[in-house]
């Protein structure tokens, strides 16, 4: 076994981040860089100029099914028990979002039970078969009106795309419910690191065998045939020079505000709203935290097409040509490619923990041989 190997991971994020410490671990020497001047990719999490915490690139919920992936991360913190309620806004009204029940009841003025609420889905669903698109999914679903009202408009600010154009999976992430559970996610871990996101990955990385550069881009690195590995966790067709043509990412830019003297903005954590304003949703943070503040902090997602790439998008034709950059990819004996980024998949977090145990499991295999 050769424990002085040294690997190059590129990406400080979930997926550079777990893969990291998971090969120091083991025993091997890693350099970490990251373009961006700080760790956590984008869960970077920091304190504002106001004293609250922050998501500078967004809101991040941690939730997952996996007992393992939590148990993981329960590695490098402690939790604060949160469970995400969303409102969509419908005509200047707030409603229990995704729908339930309750938001049947309180839209058209109805006091349906569960049967009842079963019953008005079966009568307005607009059965598709087979259901391949994001449109598919709501008509099939819940029907056209209730698709108009809380889903088209939202879909098409959010990707520039008409829900048809996109596949079954980005609307699939939002359920039906004929119940009135109105949380956003049902997953049996529901929780926020305690002391934030930044902090975790500070744990995560500090290991006597792992340094760590930030403001470092992939670029500037002029001896990648020295490492024994390279992880890159980056856009995949940005590592290979665009070859093959671009892949399309959506973008964000994201308005923060400080509401000085306003202790609650908004009665849950997000609102969306699918048709008003070029934004499409307003997260208020301390509901995510737990933290008391006199004042509160929101953050406003604006959707565009040009910058940092933060979704792949979810299309046929994006998917054949991520293949074309894979193919290279797998053919590396070296260089292992994991990430939301370098994967082009819509991994939330808990599945990049996921991809990336696996990785690394899959690189100390290789490098021990
Ligand atoms: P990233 O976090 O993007 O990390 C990749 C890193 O690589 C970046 O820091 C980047 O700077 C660096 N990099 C790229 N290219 C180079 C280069 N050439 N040289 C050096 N460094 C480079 N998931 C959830 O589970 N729950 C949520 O509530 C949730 N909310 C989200 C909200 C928003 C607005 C967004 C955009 C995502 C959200 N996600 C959420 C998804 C979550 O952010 C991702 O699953 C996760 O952060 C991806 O981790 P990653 O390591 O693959 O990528
Ligand atoms: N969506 C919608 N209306 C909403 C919320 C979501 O139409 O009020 C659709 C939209 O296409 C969105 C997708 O469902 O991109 C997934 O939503 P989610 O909240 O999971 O998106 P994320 O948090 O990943 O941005």
């Amino acid at each position: 076994m050769i424990m002085n190997q040294r690997t190059l991971i590129i990406g400080a994020g979930f997926a550079g981040s777990v893969v990291a410490r998971e090969l120091a671990d083991a025993g091997y020497k890693v350099n970490v860089i990251d373009k961006r001047p700080h760790i956590a990719g984008n869960a970077y999490d920091e304190v504002d100029a106001h004293g609250i915490l922050v998501h500078r690139y967004g809101p991040h919920i941690f939730h997952t099914n996996s007992e393992r992936i939590f148990e993981y991360l329960s590695r490098f913190t402690a939790w604060h028990p949160y469970e995400h309620r969303v409102f969509g806004v419908v005509d200047g009204k707030q409603y229990p979002f995704p729908i339930n029940r309750d938001t049947l009841n309180l839209l058209y003025g109805l006091n349906l039970d569960e049967a009842g609420a079963a019953e008005w889905f079966e009568k307005v669903r607009e059965p598709r078969e087979p259901v391949r698109s994001s449109e598919d999914v709501v008509l099939n679903s819940v029907g056209r009106d209730l698709y108009e009202k809380f889903f088209l408009n939202y879909t098409r600010k959010q990707w520039g795309l008409e829900p048809s154009q996109l596949k079954a999976g980005v609307a699939a992430r939002i359920p039906t419910r004929t119940n009135t559970d109105d949380r956003y996610f049902t997953d049996t871990f529901q929780a926020m690191p305690l002391h934030g996101y930044t902090k975790m990955f500070e744990n995560m990385l500090d290991h006597p065998n792992i340094r760590i550069k930030t403001g470092v881009d992939f670029a500037e690195i002029d001896n990648i045939g020295s490492y024994a590995h390279v992880v890159y966790t980056g856009p995949i067709d940005a590592y290979y020079g665009y070859r093959f043509g671009r892949l399309p990412y959506r973008s964000l830019s994201f308005e923060h505000e400080h509401l000085a003297g306003v202790s609650q903005f908004q009665p849950v954590g997000t609102v969306n709203y699918p048709n008003d304003h070029a934004y499409t949703r307003i997260t208020e943070f301390k509901h995510l935290t737990g933290q008391s503040h006199p004042g509160t902090s929101i953050v406003r997602e604006y959707p565009q097409a040009e910058g940092d790439p933060y979704y792949p998008i979810p299309r046929d034709e994006n998917e054949a040509l991520f293949k074309r950059y894979e193919e290279l990819a797998l053919a590396e004996k070296n260089v292992t490619f994991v990430g939301r980024l370098a994967q082009y998949r819509y991994y939330n977090m808990d599945q990049v923990v996921g991809a990336a145990l696996t990785a690394a499991k899959g690189i100390i295999e290789r490098l021990r041989v």
